[in-house]
């Protein structure tokens, strides 16, 4: 069984080399990190355990085909950190009736499944985060991967030492394509606008600067539409 947050959409994809795409959102719970900037933390916090739902990869796939009305699309699954659950089941599934599957993890755990993914997105978290990266895992989750599944890193930036990381996380990595983004910082719930456009134009005027002509920089797209909210 898979240990599920929230089953929603279609909207679209707020981040990385997706953004902009129609998907449904498939969130599990639960995660082995807490980031103090977490902007999902009703998919991570033992105190929303109990919104969990277990449900079974045919359960699943029967929900994202009705909100889909049942015409295939890409199905992002998030978290928490989705790698801790059992996903491959549910990722032959919803291949056979033409579905894709893309998900992003923190890359604090590899899944021999990661290869039957169409787009794994590997997010590490930098300083800001108060998690440290092992890099050997982190290796090892591209290397799960193989060459099949595209494989990008994505990674969110709010400060000098959290730019400096991903300059080190690109040097690591030279061959995964490379998506910058701005930190979201919430108050009281709600994301900080004003200090999400600010630190989105200090990111690309700093990478243009800096002529690093290989990273992409986007903003958080979701943010933008829709804040912090739940299921859109
Ligand atoms: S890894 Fe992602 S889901 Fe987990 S605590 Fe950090 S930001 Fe939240």
């Amino acid at each position: 069984m898979i240990r599920i947050s929230e089953i929603f959409g279609p909207t679209i994809q707020g981040e990385g080399a997706l953004i902009g795409q129609p998907t449904v959102f498939v969130r599990t719970g639960g995660c082995d990190y807490r980031c103090s900037w977490c902007d999902t933390l009703h998919a991570v916090d033992s105190e929303f355990r109990h919104e969990w739902k277990p449900m079974s990869a045919e359960d699943i796939m029967d929900k994202v085909e009705k909100l889909s009305n049942g015409k295939p699309l890409m199905v992002s699954l998030s978290g928490g950190n989705p790698a801790i659950q059992p996903l491959g089941d549910l990722i032959n599934l919803g291949h056979e009736k033409g579905y894709q599957f893309a998900l992003e993890t923190q890359g604090s755990i590899a899944k021999d499944w990661f290869a039957e993914l169409d787009t794994l997105t590997l997010s590490p978290k930098p300083p800001s985060s108060s998690h440290e990266t092992d890099w050997e895992v982190f290796d090892e989750c591209v290397k799960a991967a193989g060459s099949k599944t595209r494989t990008v890193m994505k990674i969110v930036i709010f400060d000098d030492a959290d730019y400096a990381y991903a300059q080190d996380a690109a040097a690591r990595h030279p061959d995964l394509p490379l998506y910058l983004q701005p930190g979201n910082h919430s108050v009281d719930g709600a994301p900080d606008m004003d200090g999400l456009n600010k630190r989105l134009l200090w990111l690309a005027e700093r990478v243009t600067n800096d002529n690093w002509h290989n990273a992409h920089v986007l903003p958080q797209l979701h943010v933008m539409l829709w804040g912090n909210q739940k299921g859109v």
